[in-house]
């Protein structure tokens, strides 16, 4: 046994009404009545966060942490659009995506601005997921180890020891996000050694040992299982169909 609590999130992506968000809310929290040995979060669109929040505020024992998909660096301010972490927190956001497949390749990411914003969120107090993951043709070029212990390493410039208690790393191959095909879970699990060689190169292995490593990208309910199963897979990051989120959870 590892000792690190399997931690699950359910990112909504650009989806879903506020009735639709409301009641997958409400799903999700009564399906996980009991299973305390699961920490959850759950990523709504901005617009969702305060109806999500409304009702998680009445789940008894918070058993479902809110989360936000995004953030901008700066505290506030003329940035139209952007939404800052104090918004976030008066909100009841306790934990955030930074670097995100879809904001890194479909909205121009960089590692410097991904590293910006982890160091922001922990700077405000929250917890923060980073995500790493190699494309396809890196992956065919052999470089899967490669690009996700640059993307650690880069992510979590300037980020402290003790600050990494606030730090779960989301190993997402971008080849399997929303595609159906995920990594099989002996490439998972080779691929989270290799993220957790590089957290104790950066750290040490205490820091390694404690820090979990979540795995996403076309986990289901067929899938799940296995792949959490793996030493170094700690739980997962979890989105859905291009079109439409899950409504049902693998756990
Ligand atoms: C994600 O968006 O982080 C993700 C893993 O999506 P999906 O489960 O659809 O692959």
């Amino acid at each position: 046994m590892s000792g690190r609590k399997l931690f699950v999130g359910g990112n909504w992506k650009m989806n879903l009404t506020v009735a639709e968000a409301h009641a997958l809310t409400r799903a999700v929290a009564s399906g996980l009545a009991g299973r305390g040995q699961v920490e959850v979060a759950v990523f709504p669109s901005f617009v969702h966060l305060a109806e999500v929040g409304s009702v998680l505020h009445k789940v008894p024992g918070n058993i479902v942490k809110l989360g936000a998909q995004d953030f901008y660096t700066q505290a506030n301010g003329a940035f139209t659009g952007e939404v800052s972490l104090a918004q976030l927190k008066d909100l009841g956001v306790q934990v955030v995506l930074a670097g995100h497949s879809e904001r890194r390749h479909v909205l121009g990411e960089s590692d410097g601005l991904v590293n910006a914003k982890v160091r922001a969120a922990l700077a405000a107090g929250l917890e923060v997921i980073l995500c790493v993951g190699e494309k396809l043709e890196q992956r065919e070029a052999g470089m899967t180890d490669q690009i996700n212990v640059a993307q650690t390493v880069y992510g979590l410039a300037g980020v402290g020891r003790t600050q990494m208690a606030k730090i779960t790393i989301a190993y997402e191959p971008v080849w399997a996000i929303g595609t159906g095909k995920n990594a099989t879970p002996q490439d998972a699990q080779q691929a989270h050694v290799a993220i957790r060689r590089a957290l104790a190169a950066l750290y040490d292995e205490t820091v390694a040992a404690a820090t979990r490593i979540q795995y996403g990208g076309s986990m289901k309910g067929s899938n799940a299982r296995e792949l959490i199963a793996q030493k170094d897979v700690d739980g997962g990051l979890i989105g859905g169909p291009r079109s439409r989120p899950r409504s049902s959870w693998p756990l």
